[in-house]
């Protein structure tokens, strides 16, 4: 039923880059064959699934939305995808994304975008608006996004569904195509708060092929999306995450929402986190400066396109013209950027102020929590707007970030969910909800009480 969804739609949606329809089948095949035999099912046995195309896949694409990965086949398995393999999930195929995960509107992948299934005209958000706009759509029940600095929230709020980025280190990054290592965060995206959760737990869990991966055990995510309550929890509301630039129809459902927390028994504190102004500067040099780092290995002789090498020019001409060829307008920029706030003579100026800033945001945030059991804001300071709008202004694209930022420069673990749809304009808004590192089972106890 999903393939043939797929099939009818996707034309229009463009939420696919691949879609495997024969290896879904098999896997579907697989399942209920080894339920004729008797045999023990995986926890999500034969729920389809979409697959942002970041992870590698064996034998399937991997593009991470980007030309200079066109035509890889990766010879391996992420550990995510393993992990989605042995729970008997079917994955129905890749999902579109900005250019290695650089944007907020999926505008920036080298296929050509994706359209919000509320409005076509409008962005799905990004980077993962692929994963997203398949759920919006029907297209499947589950996908999985990566949220670097709001990648599935920011989708998620924008698409009226929901996406979690885990604490970080909670989904083992082997196998995921590195953007910026320190904040990079798979996780899950669904319709609904439980499914979300039944998803995060057979995707979490140590993963010794990653150095950054947490060694303890998940937190009761399932549990606690099965008994959602605020009863007697004080939530926390930071004055830092509103004002100039929130459109007025996301304000109005986020203090509706607040209003709900009260009515529903929480404790409302009031909250002021003065270093998250700062939040979209830091995340701006810090992303950048790691990107330029990993994407060094993208350098013609390892995988995918290789242009000019016509046998009279050097291997860094090769890799020149490779990588003026394979890489788009937003990824040369970031690289650029790193590269310069990386360089000596800046580093302390940039990328250094940068982490001090980030220790700063974590401070914020630690004093925060001394005083409340989560912390609520919307999750973008607008709905989706018009494809195109923002294409040529780096800057005003990355506004979109500025509620969520703060939890990955932390390493929070963070929620977004559909808390209505903004009067003006018919579209979905979401609430977001931030818990300290390792307590993801709380967004999903808040979340399910007020889903
Ligand atoms: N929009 C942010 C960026 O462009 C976040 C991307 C992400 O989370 N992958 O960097």
């Amino acid at each position: 039923a999903h393939l043939a969804r797929i099939e009818a739609v996707d034309e229009k949606v463009h939420a696919f880059l691949h879609v495997d329809r024969e290896g879904a089948l098999a896997q579907a095949r697989a399942v209920d064959e080894k339920r004729e035999r008797g045999e023990e099912l995986g926890p999500l046995a034969g729920v389809p699934l979409a697959l942002k195309d970041i992870f590698t896949t064996k034998g399937i694409p991997t593009t991470v939305g980007s030309k200079i990965l066109e035509g890889w086949i990766p010879p391996y398995d992420a550990t995510l995808t393993k992990r989605l393999r042995d729970a008997d999930v079917v994955v129905l195929g890749k999902t579109n994304m900005d250019e290695f995960a650089m944007g907020s509107s999926t505008e920036n992948s080298a296929f050509g975008p994706t359209g919000n299934p509320w409005d076509l005209t409008r962005i799905p958000g990004g980077s993962g608006g692929g994963s997203s706009a398949s759920l919006a759509s029907f297209q499947a029940p589950l996908a999985i996004g990566t949220d670097t600095g709001g990648s599935i929230r920011q989708p998620a709020a924008v698409t009226g569904t929901v996406g979690v980025k885990p604490t970080y280190g909670a989904v083992s990054r082997y196998g995921m195509v590195a953007f910026s290592s320190s904040l990079d965060q798979g996780g899950p995206c669904a319709r609904t708060v439980l499914d979300a959760a039944l998803l995060h737990e057979v995707i979490a869990g140590h993963d010794p092929l990653d150095s950054t991966s947490i060694d303890a055990p998940v937190p009761a995510v399932v549990e606690a999306a099965r008994n959602g309550s605020v009863q007697g929890m004080r939530v926390g509301v930071v004055k830092e995450f509103a004002g100039e630039g929130y459109q007025a129809g996301v304000m109005q459902r986020f203090n509706e929402s607040v209003e709900l927390l009260r009515e529903l028994g929480a404790e409302i504190v009031e909250l002021s986190c003065p270093s998250f102004d700062k939040a979209l500067a830091a995340y701006y040099l810090i992303a950048p400066s790691e990107c330029s780092s990993n994407l060094a290995r993208f350098d013609a002789m390892r995988y995918g396109l290789r242009t000019g090498d016509d046998g009279t020019k050097s291997a860094e001409e090769v890799t020149a013209l490779t990588r003026a060829e394979g890489f788009g307008p937003e990824v040369k920029r970031r690289i650029m950027l790193g590269t310069y706030a990386l360089s000596s003579g800046y580093y302390d100026a940039y990328y250094g102020s940068a982490q001090k800033v980030r220790t700063l945001i974590k401070r914020d945030f630690e004093k925060a929590f001394e005083q409340v059991d989560v912390v609520v804001s919307p999750t973008t300071p607008t709905t989706a707007f018009p494809i195109g709008e923002r294409a040529d202004d780096p800057m005003a694209m990355y506004l979109a970030d500025l509620c969520t930022i703060p939890a990955n420069l932390a390493g929070n673990a963070a929620m977004s969910l559909p808390c209505g749809l903004a009067p003006e304009d018919g579209l979905p808004v979401g609430l977001q909800i931030i818990a300290p590192a390792m307590a993801d089972d709380r967004l999903y106890k808040v979340g399910a009480a007020v889903e």
